[in-house]
C-alpha cells in the first residue's frame, strides 16, 4: 500500500498506443504492457499511486467484443471501492463504442472511466502517447473543493480534449485529433492547465453504482442508400435479429419506395424495435420534418435523436436485455439515460435502471 491520497487504476486493452512493428509481416502488432511503462517513466512522478493490469493478450480494437466491455465494467465494480479513478488503454478504432457501452453499463458513477489511445505507438518519437497518458490519468486524479472527481463520466481523452464517451465518433485516421463530439461541448481542454467545462459535466448521483445485466449481440444494421435494392434488404431483414438500426439520411430521411416502408413494417410486425439513427455525424433525427420520414414516425419507428452512431448501438444492445415491451422500450430508448441524447427525458424521471 502506498500512502498517496489518490488511487488510479490503468487497464491495457492493446491499440497503437502499445504496438511494435513486427518486421516480419511488416505489421502493427500489440506488444507488452510493461514495455509501455518503461516508455513512460514520468507516470512516476505524479502524485497518485497507479496499479495496473492488463489482457492476457493485447488486441487491435478492432477485436474488441461486448464480453471486453463487460469484463471492464464487472472490474471496474469489483474494484470500485479501491481506486478513486480508471483509465484504460485502448485503441482509437471502436474506442467510441467500447465508452459507450461502459457508459450504459455503469449505471451511477461517482468516479472517471476513462478511456485514451494514441494515433502512433509509444516508442516513435513524435507519437501522441506520452501526452495522452499522463494528462488523462491527471484528469482522472483530478478533484472539485468538496472533494468529489471532477467528472465522474466515462470519457474519451484524446489530443488536449476530453470528450464525454458515448458523445464521441473517431473522425481521422491521420490527425492526431482523431475525435469529435459534434452534439455536445468538450468536458475539458488541457493547455497549461486543464480547464474543466463544469456546466456540461455529470454530476454525480446519490445512488450507488449499478452494473448492467448483460449486453444483447441480437442486432443488426441496414445503412440506406440511393440505389438500395429490394433484394438487398430482403436478405439484411431475413437475418435473426431483436433490434434493428436503420441508418438514415439526414435528419432521419429514407428512400419513399412502398416496398421499402412495408419490409421495414414487416419487420416491427415481428416485434423488432426498430431505431432511426441519422448518417450525418452532426444535428439529428426529426421524424416527421420530412415527408421522407413520415411514414416512419407513424409507424412508431425509434429515434435516435442526435445519438451517434456508436451510443445508438450500444444503447439498443444495453436496453434489450430488460425485456421491455415496445412502447415502453420506446419511451426509455428516447429518454436520456447517461447524456447520450439531447432535450430528451431524463431516464431517472421515468424509473429506468
Ligand atoms: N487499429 C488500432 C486500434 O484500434 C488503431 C489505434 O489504436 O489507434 O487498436
Amino acid at each position: 500500500m502506498s500512502d498517496h491520497p489518490v488511487r488510479i487504476l490503468l487497464l491495457y486493452t492493446g491499440g497503437t498506443i502499445g504496438m511494435v512493428m513486427d518486421m516480419e509481416n511488416e505489421s502493427l502488432i500489440p506488444f507488452d504492457f510493461q514495455y509501455l511503462l518503461e516508455k513512460i517513466p514520468e507516470i512516476r512522478q505524479l502524485d497518485c499511486h497507479i496499479d495496473t493490469d492488463s489482457l492476457d493478450r493485447p488486441i487491435d480494437s478492432s477485436n474488441i467484443k461486448p464480453e471486453h466491455w463487460l469484463r471492464l465494467a464487472r472490474r471496474i465494480e469489483q474494484d470500485y471501492t479501491q481506486y478513486d479513478g480508471f483509465v484504460i488503454l485502448h485503441g482509437s478504432d471502436t474506442m467510441a463504442y467500447t465508452a459507450s457501452a461502459l457508459s450504459f453499463l455503469l449505471k451511477n458513477l461517482h468516479k472517471p472511466v476513462i478511456l485514451t489511445g494514441s494515433q502512433l505507438p509509444i516508442g516513435v518519437a513524435r507519437s501522441d502517447a506520452r501526452e495522452n497518458l499522463l494528462t488523462t490519468i491527471e484528469i482522472a486524479m483530478a478533484r472539485r473543493k468538496d472533494g468529489l472527481a471532477m467528472v465522474p463520466e466515462v470519457c474519451v481523452y484524446f489530443e488536449y480534449d476530453l470528450f464525454r464517451g458515448n458523445r464521441v465518433h473517431k473522425m481521422s485516421t491521420e490527425d492526431f485529433e482523431a475525435f469529435n463530439s459534434m452534439n455536445y461541448p468538450k468536458l475539458a481542454e488541457a493547455g497549461v492547465n486543464i480547464k474543466f467545462n463544469n456546466n456540461y459535466i455529470l454530476n454525480p448521483p446519490k445512488e450507488a453504482l449499478k452494473l448492467g445485466p448483460a449486453i444483447s449481440t441480437e442486432v443488426g444494421v441496414l445503412t440506406v442508400f440511393p440505389g438500395i435494392t429490394q433484394e438487398f434488404v430482403k436478405a439484411v431483414f431475413s437475418a435473426p435479429m431483436k433490434g434493428l438500426i436503420i441508418r438514415s439520411f439526414g435528419a432521419g430521411n429514407i428512400p419513399m419506395d412502398p416496398w421499402l416502408i412495408e419490409a421495414i413494417q414487416e419487420v416491427m410486425n415481428k416485434g423488432i424495435y426498430v431505431v432511426d439513427v441519422s448518417q450525418c455525424v452532426g444535428g439529428g433525427v426529426a421524424l416527421g420534418k420530412y415527408e421522407a420520414s413520415k411514414a416512419l414516425k407513424h409507424m412508431g419507428v425509434i429515434s435516435a435523436v442526435d445519438m451517434t452512431f456508436e451510443a445508438a448501438l450500444t444503447k439498443l444492445m444495453y436496453l434489450l436485455p430488460f425485456g421491455f415491451g415496445y412502447d415502453d422500450f420506446k419511451k426509455y430508448y428516447e429518454s436520456d439515460l447517461r447524456g447520450e441524447l439531447t432535450g430528451a427525458q431524463a431516464g431517472k424521471a421515468l424509473g429506468l435502471a
